[in-house]
């Protein structure tokens, strides 16, 4: 399979393509072959793109109206749609995703850049009563150059959202990809490109975490930091950005429970139920790898999630079945070490491994049931497509196990009485509530983000302008 259309040891700096003296073999998961080559960015290539951010912002892309910020935004989410197949294919490749995950990541892309161009130009700010003779407003300005750290899961949706909101802001980007992940980012940038992107506005540095990625954290030329990725390397990040006094986005990992009530619409939520933990072989930050059920319908609920594991087929990307193969050697070998913790669980339900190449990174979907909440696989982050179902009595355990884990980001309630409904909305402990829905890692608009041990800081939907700039407040005394 032919995917690439461009020279991936290239990275962007100040609008030109550039080599450095070292490149990293890129691995297919599907097959553990490796297939391309990327260029290994280093601190001077961080410097160099830190300079150019700045330059930029000093430059055309600093005096660009909101207004034709968001142009080119939305120029940029026309060409991601319009290569919305070669996206899919790089990234099915790259991460093997199934295809039709890795499309929608595609295609979310292309609606970040038109969510975020039509958004550039509506960032409004306030005026303020204040003394006699005094007018007073505010203004939302970009913070300046900011640093985009991105995991291997979600390339192009992190990509859009973060990259897609510093931009309409006016900041200035330096983007360091995963360094498992990195083909979608360079061809992302490529299309912003063609679509009129000022050089330096978007620098692109592929390269190691602990090079390439440390470097941008501590970088003293760097006004902003927006880090996706695991608690350790985000707490480093946070600890690298305080020697420069600089504000910090964390999106970091969870442990997002559904708790389904005896009055649930089971038809309705038994396909969130699954899917919201199976989707990207379970590598999803909101994953929804818990299960809360109620008594009354405990048996029901385990029989038919256990039914509709045994459908999971698990295959390389192209074969575009329900699971692909996760990551890497290494991603295989921690979630078998959960597996492993979980071998005195009651095992409720396992989907099948078809024909898959040797080297590919496969793990069969598990679940397990009758799960006690103080057990490791009830309470930390797998990353990986397993989940466990645990049985509750009463709203106010079910709150417990929810909120008994150190991660916050995502939960879900399912059930018909609409007072209960209100009542967990408040007290679950999450970034985001669903009612009678789940929606892992989607909505565009919806803003997003943890608290705990899940991060701090608000990405997509609106919200994210207001983290990529800062207020400045203006007293004007005119007696
Ligand atoms: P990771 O923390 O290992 O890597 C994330 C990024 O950090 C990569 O670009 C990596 O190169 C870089 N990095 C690594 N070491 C670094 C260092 N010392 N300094 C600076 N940067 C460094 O995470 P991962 O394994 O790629 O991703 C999985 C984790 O990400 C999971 O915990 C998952 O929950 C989390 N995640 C969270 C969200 C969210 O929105 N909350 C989304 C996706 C993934």
């Amino acid at each position: 399979m032919h995917v690439l259309w461009f020279d991936p040891t290239e990275i962007l700096i100040g609008g030109n393509w550039q080599k450095t003296d070292q490149v990293i073999d890129v691995e297919d998961p599907s097959t553990g072959q490796s297939f391309a080559q990327i260029a290994r960015g280093r601190t001077q290539d961080i410097d160099a793109a830190v300079n150019a951010a700045r330059s930029a912002l000093d430059g055309d892309w600093g005096r660009m109206t909101a207004l034709e910020r968001g142009r080119i935004l939305t120029r940029i989410g026309h060409l991601v749609e319009s290569r919305a197949d070669d996206l899919t294919a790089l990234e099915a490749r790259d991460v093997g995703k199934p295809l039709t995950q890795a499309r929608n990541d595609a295609i979310a892309l292309a609606r970040y850049m038109e969510f975020y161009g039509g958004a550039a130009d509506k960032v409004m700010g306030d005026t303020i009563p204040y003394l006699d003779g005094y007018t007073v407003y505010t203004l939302r300005e970009p913070h300046g150059v900011t640093g985009h750290i991105v995991p291997w899961n979600y390339p192009m949706q992190i990509i859009g959202r973060s990259v897609g909101a510093a931009l309409a802001m006016g900041n200035a980007c330096v983007l360091k990809p995963a360094e498992e992940a990195c083909l979608t980012a360079l061809a992302f940038a490529r299309l912003a490109q063609e679509a009129g992107l000022p050089a330096g506005a978007l620098n692109v540095v592929t390269g190691l975490g602990e090079e390439a990625g440390a470097a941008l954290s501590a970088h003293a030329g760097v006004d902003h930091i927006s880090f996706t990725g695991s608690v350790p390397v985000g707490a480093l990040v946070q600890a690298a950005a305080a020697q420069n006094v600089v504000p910090v986005t964390l999106e970091l990992g969870g442990k997002s429970p559904q708790l389904v009530f005896d009055d649930a619409d089971l038809d309705a939520a038994l396909p969130f139920l699954v899917g919201a933990c199976i989707q990207n072989a379970g590598q999803t930050c909101s994953a929804s790898s818990r299960v809360l059920v109620q008594r009354g319908v405990y048996d029901q609920v385990v029989a038919r999630m256990g039914e509709a594991y045994g459908a999971l087929r698990v295959g390389p990307a192209d074969a575009d079945l329900n699971i692909g193969p996760l990551i890497s050697a290494r991603q295989k070998e921690i979630v078998e070490g959960f597996l492993t913790q979980g071998a005195d669980l009651k095992l409720a339900g396992r989907g099948q491994i078809t024909d898959t190449p040797d080297g590919g990174h496969y793990v069969a979907p598990t679940l397990f049931a009758d799960v006690p909440p103080d057990h490791p696989l009830a309470r930390d982050e797998v990353f990986g497509p397993v989940q466990v179902i645990i049985p509750f009595d009463t709203e106010e355990d079910a709150i417990r196990i929810a909120n008994g884990t150190d991660y916050g980001l995502v939960a879900s309630v399912w059930t018909a009485d609409g007072a209960r409904q209100m009542r967990l909305a408040k007290r679950l402990r999450a970034g985001q509530v669903f009612i009678n829905n789940y929606g892992a890692g989607g909505g565009v608009e919806l803003p997003f983000g943890g608290v705990g041990k899940s991060g701090h800081g608000r990405e997509k939907g609106f919200e994210a302008l207001y983290g990529f700039s800062s207020l400045k407040t203006i007293a004007a005394k005119h007696g």
